[in-house]
C-alpha cells in the first residue's frame, strides 16, 4: 500500500534504518541536557538553515506539534490581538485556539476560489495569521500575496504562517514573514509527533517586549533553552534524529521544489484531459502544489478502487467530503509511485 494521504503521510523508506541507528548510538535513552543531545540539536538546526534556506538570523525551535505553535503565537507573540485569514478547517482551528486565549481575535474568512483579501487588514491586529497550504481544501497563498500582505500591514505587526503541509516541499522566502511553523508528518515525510517553529529577529524582539513567562511553552523559555541547544520539554529525540538523517540524505529545497512543481504540472495535464476530474479550486493562483483536492462525481468509489490497486487516497475534508478526494504531492513519495498513481488515475477516470 502506498499512502497518498495528505497527513499523516508516506514516510521515507530509510526511517526503519535510521531508527535502528538512533538506538545503536544510544540516542533513544539520551538525556536532553546531555552533550550528545545538544550536538544533535545543533546539527539539525544547521541542516534546516542550509537545506531549507532559513535566514541565518532566524531561530529554529522544536515544539511538539503545529497545534502547539497556535497557542505559542497567541500566548507569547500577540500583543493586542491577531487577525486570521482562513478558508478551510486548519485556518479555522487556528483562529479558534487563538480566540480561546485572546477573546478579541479577529476572524477574516474568505472563499476558497478567491485570493486572500489582503486589503482589509484590521489596524488593531498586531499579528497577521495565514495558512500557506490549507490541507483541508488544497488552497494555498502564493508568495506574491504574502509579499503584498507584508507591504500593507502596519510597520509594527508581524506575520505568522502555518506551513504544515508545504514546508520542506515548497521553497519559501522566509523574509516575507516573522513566524513559520510546521509539523513533520506531512512534507517532511516522518512519523507524527514534532513541530518546528521558525522565528525572525523581529518576532524575538516582540516576545521580549511582551515578556510572557507564564506557560511551560512560553517562547522566552523556549528561546532560552534553544540558546543552549536544548529544549523546554523532554523532546522527541527520535524524531529529531530522523529529521537530521532525512535532511542529510535529501537535496536542498530548490531541487525538491522543482520536483514537486513538475509532478504538479503533470497532475494539471491529467486533470485537464479528464472528464471525471476537476480541481476543487479553479483559480490556479490559489492552488496548493503539495495537497491536491480533486472533484470527482463519486469519490468513494474511486478511493475504494484505488485501495484495491494499492493506493491510499485522502478523503475530501468536511464540507467537501462528498465530491472531492485529496492526493498528497509530498517529497517522500518516489517518482515511480507518483507515476504509477498518475497512470492508474488516467486509466480509471475517463
Ligand atoms: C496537519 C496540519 C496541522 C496540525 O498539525 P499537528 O501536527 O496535528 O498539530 C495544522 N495546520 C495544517 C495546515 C495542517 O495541515
Amino acid at each position: 500500500m502506498i499512502s497518498f494521504y495528505p497527513g499523516p503521510s508516506r514516510v521515507y523508506d530509510q526511517v526503519p534504518t535510521y531508527v535502528k541507528e538512533a538506538h545503536e548510538q544510544g540516542l533513544l535513552s539520551a538525556n536532553h541536557r546531555s552533550p550528545e543531545f545538544m550536538e544533535l540539536a545543533r546539527s539539525v538546526k544547521q541542516l534546516l538553515h542550509s537545506k531549507l534556506l532559513v535566514p541565518g538570523d532566524y531561530k529554529i525551535l522544536f515544539t511538539s506539534s503545529a497545534t502547539e505553535c497556535w497557542e505559542i503565537i497567541a500566548q507569547s507573540l500577540t500583543r493586542q490581538c491577531s487577525q486570521h485569514y482562513y478558508n478551510g478547517a486548519f485556518g479555522k482551528k487556528w483562529f479558534g485556539f487563538a480566540k480561546a486565549i485572546v477573546p478579541s481575535t479577529i476572524e477574516s474568512s474568505f472563499e476558497i476560489q478567491c485570493e486572500l483579501p489582503s486589503g482589509n487588514i484590521d489596524q488593531k491586529a498586531d499579528c497577521i495569521c495565514v495558512t500557506h497550504s490549507e490541507t483541508s481544501n488544497g488552497t494555498a497563498i502564493d508568495l506574491a500575496t504574502l509579499s503584498e500582505l507584508q507591504k500593507l500591514k502596519s510597520e509594527e505587526s508581524i506575520i505568522a504562517v502555518d506551513g504544515t503541509s508545504s514546508m520542506a516541499g515548497v521553497r519559501y522566502d522566509f523574509d516575507l514573514a516573522d513566524v513559520w511553523y510546521a509539523s513533520i508528518q506531512k512534507c517532511f515525510g516522518l512519523p507524527a509527533g514534532m513541530g518546528i517553529l521558525i522565528v525572525s529577529p523581529k518576532a524575538i524582539e516582540r516576545a521580549e517586549q511582551i515578556g510572557d513567562v507564564e506557560h511551560y511553552n512560553s517562547i522566552l523559555k523556549i528561546l532560552e533553552n534553544e540558546s543552549k541547544d536544548q529544549t523546554h520539554y523532554t523532546p522527541n529525540v527520535l524524531a529529531i534524529y530522523l529529521l537530521k538523517r532525512t535532511l542529510e540524505n535529501n537535496p536542498g529545497i530548490e531541487t525538491i521544489d522543482k520536483l514537486i512543481q513538475s509532478r504538479y504540472v503533470t497532475w494539471e495535464q491529467i486533470v485537464h484531459q479528464s472528464n471525471d476530474l476537476d480541481w476543487l479550486v479553479s483559480n490556479v493562483n490559489c492552488r496548493s502544489t503539495t495537497v491536491l483536492a480533486l472533484k470527482h462525481p463519486d469519490p468513494d468509489s474511486i478511493k475504494a478502487k484505488a485501495r484495491e490497486a494499492g493506493y491510499i487516497l485522502g478523503n475530501g475534508y468536511g464540507p467537501w467530503s462528498d465530491n472531492t478526494f485529496r492526493i498528497a504531492n509530498y517529497p517522500a513519495l518516489s517518482d515511480e509511485e507518483t507515476v504509477a498513481l498518475q497512470n492508474w488515475i488516467v486509466a480509471t477516470c475517463t
